[in-house]
């Protein structure tokens, strides 16, 4: 995988990951495979990661929304 912005090559790192939700709390999820350039430090996650995050924070909205009260 080469960096988007510099062409420089990318290797993959487990750094900690935040998803901001909707309701405006952050999620921090921690190793979460993420490409990092090591010319510029860009930062990218791939789809199929992202995807699987996603489909995760799709089951613990109930969860997120019991914290309110
Ligand atoms: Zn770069």
């Amino acid at each position: 995988m080469k960096c988007p912005l510099c062409k420089a090559p990318m290797f993959e790192e487990e750094l900690a990951y935040v998803v901001q939700l909707e309701d405006g709390h952050e999620l921090r999820l921690e190793d979460v495979p993420t490409w990092v350039c090591e010319r510029c430090d860009h930062t990218a996650v791939d789809e199929a990661v992202i995807v699987t995050i996603e489909d995760m924070l799709a089951h613990i909205d109930s969860f997120s929304h019991s914290e309110e009260e």
